[in-house]
């Protein structure tokens, strides 16, 4: 699955591929499961449309690994988290209430808006809660 819009992702599926990022590979369906207080079966239908759609691989009695696609998407959406998080700061919230209220919208945030704020920043390294890397669609090199 490429990067096109970044809207083709649930909230949920944004949380749960942020998560098995920030974890070392391979996570196990029951640890995110327990995570995130959902349902085993529920989380493995989850985690099996994001394998449907190449984000990653799921081993039986390994658990999941992202795949390079996956590793790339997730990486997007941890700097779209703290490029917003960031903005918001600006306006006079706390670190911790950015962080919060992005948290709540941040899968509807189209991918062109991100890089746009990105640059409009100067590229900032150092977000709220993280570095944040840049890609060649904020640097300009994108499509
Ligand atoms: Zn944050
Ligand atoms: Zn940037």
């Amino acid at each position: 699955m490429e990067i096109q819009d970044g809207l083709g992702l649930s909230p949920r599926k944004v949380t749960y591929l942020k998560y098995i990022f920030e974890r070392k590979n391979p996570v196990r369906t029951n640890d995110i499961a327990s995570r995130f207080g959902v349902d085993p079966s529920t989380i493995t239908k989850t985690l099996s449309e994001l394998a449907g759609a190449g984000l990653l691989t799921m081993a039986p009695y390994h658990g999941v690994s992202l795949t390079k696609a996956g590793r790339a998407y997730a990486e997007f959406l941890i700097k779209r988290h703290r490029i917003l998080a960031l903005a918001l700061t600006h306006f006079g919230l706390s670190e911790e209430e950015a962080c919060e209220e992005v948290s709540r919208f941040e899968s509807m945030v189209s991918k062109d808006a991100v890089d746009c704020m990105c640059r409009a920043m100067g590229h900032p390294c150092q977000g709220v809660c993280g570095e944040i890397t840049h890609d060649a669609g904020c640097l300009g090199n994108g499509r």
